[in-house]
């Protein structure tokens, strides 16, 4: 069987559960006072002015440059930090709601909270890393106007029983010929997915991976409609075969041997390919022990009690990672680093999600950032990553950096992220399409689960 045939979403009714905080759109107001990260890499600017109206920057400057223009709002940020909402190009939703990790969690109000969980943290957009499953992932995407933005891959490539993780496994195309492949990616490709993706990943031998005839016919039908493919690799081997047959881009960095130069010399030739880390999903074994941002207030307005002791639990020394596992860690953050210092294009991705991801939406990917400095990149290289490189990736124009003309959707910080960048964290308030998101709203939702 080619496609999986998956039940409909019984849905729900309209506005019944999800106030999707529509911001207040109308009017022009000046915002003033804070130190601006615009995100392009330039330093930041003390003591910014800038004007949103129609949910858009239309000035940027220093206060006192800047007029408050007749009728306008103004609001004071003196003492805060102003920087890009970030996006994440690598998640799987719909699967995992709290502790719970199942397809029959895979409808229209899991897929909106989670949403929201993501714009709670300042994240404007994500991918779903294809494990979408049947129309509703189209459905919702057209749908979800507020908020965080829903892109999605659709269903994924791989051989039969041989993509994602259980319980994901069965929303992928399983193919075995070069027919089946490219029939698949012409039925996915007429409902327009953002990315086409696929699995190329033995898993340490327990499945078979998707095949370079196979893979090459999905690449070529993918660009013939137009539309971008990502893989999931984990070997350098995989990775430089996949740079030959045309691949856009890939949804981890290589794992089992440093990037060496072969690599790096296709890399050169092929200036738009990117990677997306998920260093998240590595995360046992790159800390040391408990991390300190376990005690994070908004660790508590994400996650359950019970929750929390497990993801601190995760990190206990009852099951510490193994010798090998802690090689595979420095080895993957030696890799980004490598990529990095070449001028590949990084972006940021967590898995969250998925099998390794958990059910920390949000919270994720902004640890990401901390992780890829930990990789060596600086606070401001990681801002770059994760909004400017992440919405090229995902080719959201209206995203990514703070400049006139771009969709005013920022993240006021408490504190200075160039510092330190897990202050990151110390979220004030969130502006999406100009509008603040209603965070004490979120969490007051999640405070009654
Ligand atoms: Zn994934």
């Amino acid at each position: 069987m080619l496609v999986c045939s998956l039940p409909a979403d019984p849905g729900s009714p309209e506005g019944l559960r999800y106030d999707r905080s529509q911001p207040t759109t109308a009017g022009i107001t000046l915002f003033e006072g804070a130190r601006l990260i615009a995100g392009d890499g330039r330093p930041p600017v003390e003591n910014s002015a800038f004007i949103v109206q129609n949910n858009r920057f239309t000035r940027l400057g220093r206060k006192g440059e800047l007029a408050a223009p007749a009728g306008a709002r103004r609001i004071d940020l003196s003492g805060k930090t102003v920087m890009p909402a970030l996006i994440d190009a690598h998640v799987h939703l719909g699967y995992r709601k709290g502790l719970s990790f199942s397809a029959e969690n895979y409808t229209r109000d899991t897929i909106l909270d989670t949403l929201d969980r993501f714009a709670y943290c300042g994240v404007a957009a994500v991918l779903e890393a294809g494990t979408g499953r049947g129309d509703l992932p189209f459905q919702v995407r057209s749908d979800a106007r507020s908020g965080a933005r829903y892109l999605t891959a659709g269903q994924g490539f791989a051989m039969p029983n041989a993509g994602p993780g259980v319980p994901m496994r069965d929303s992928a195309f399983g193919v075995t010929t070069e027919a089946q492949a490219r029939e698949g990616v012409r039925m996915l490709a007429a409902k327009h997915p953002d990315m086409i993706k696929i699995w190329v990943d033995d898993r340490n031998g327990t499945v078979e991976k998707l095949k370079p005839p196979l893979y090459r016919a999905i690449i070529d039908e993918a660009h013939a409609h137009g539309v971008r493919v990502m893989a999931h690799i984990a070997a350098l081997d995989d990775a430089k075969d996949l740079l030959r047959a045309g691949v856009d881009g890939f949804g981890h960095v290589v794992r089992d041997r440093d990037v060496d130069d072969e690599l790096l010399a296709l890399l050169k030739q092929r200036p738009n390919v990117f990677f997306v880390e998920t260093l998240w999903g590595e995360r046992q074994a790159i800390y040391d022990g408990k991390p300190g941002w376990i005690d994070a207030p908004i660790v508590h307005d994400l996650l359950s009690p019970e929750e929390v002791v497990r993801l601190a639990d995760s990190f206990s020394s009852a099951a510490p990672p193994t010798p090998a596992q802690r090689e595979g860690a420095r080895r993957l953050l030696r890799n980004v680093a490598t990529l990095n210092a070449a001028g590949v294009v990084l972006g940021l991705g967590t898995d969250t999600g998925g099998v390794t991801g958990g059910q920390y939406f949000g919270l994720a990917s902004l640890i990401e950032l901390e992780l890829l400095v930990r990789a060596g990149l600086t606070p401001a290289q990681a801002i770059v990553a994760a909004a400017r490189n992440s919405a090229g990736i995902l080719r959201l124009e209206e995203l990514g950096t703070l400049a006139v003309g771009k969709s005013a959707d920022f993240l006021v910080l408490e504190a200075n992220p160039l510092d330190d960048i897990g202050n990151t964290r110390r979220i004030s308030s969130v502006y999406m399409r100009g509008g603040e998101i209603n965070r004490a709203a979120l969490r007051t939702r999640w405070a009654g689960r």
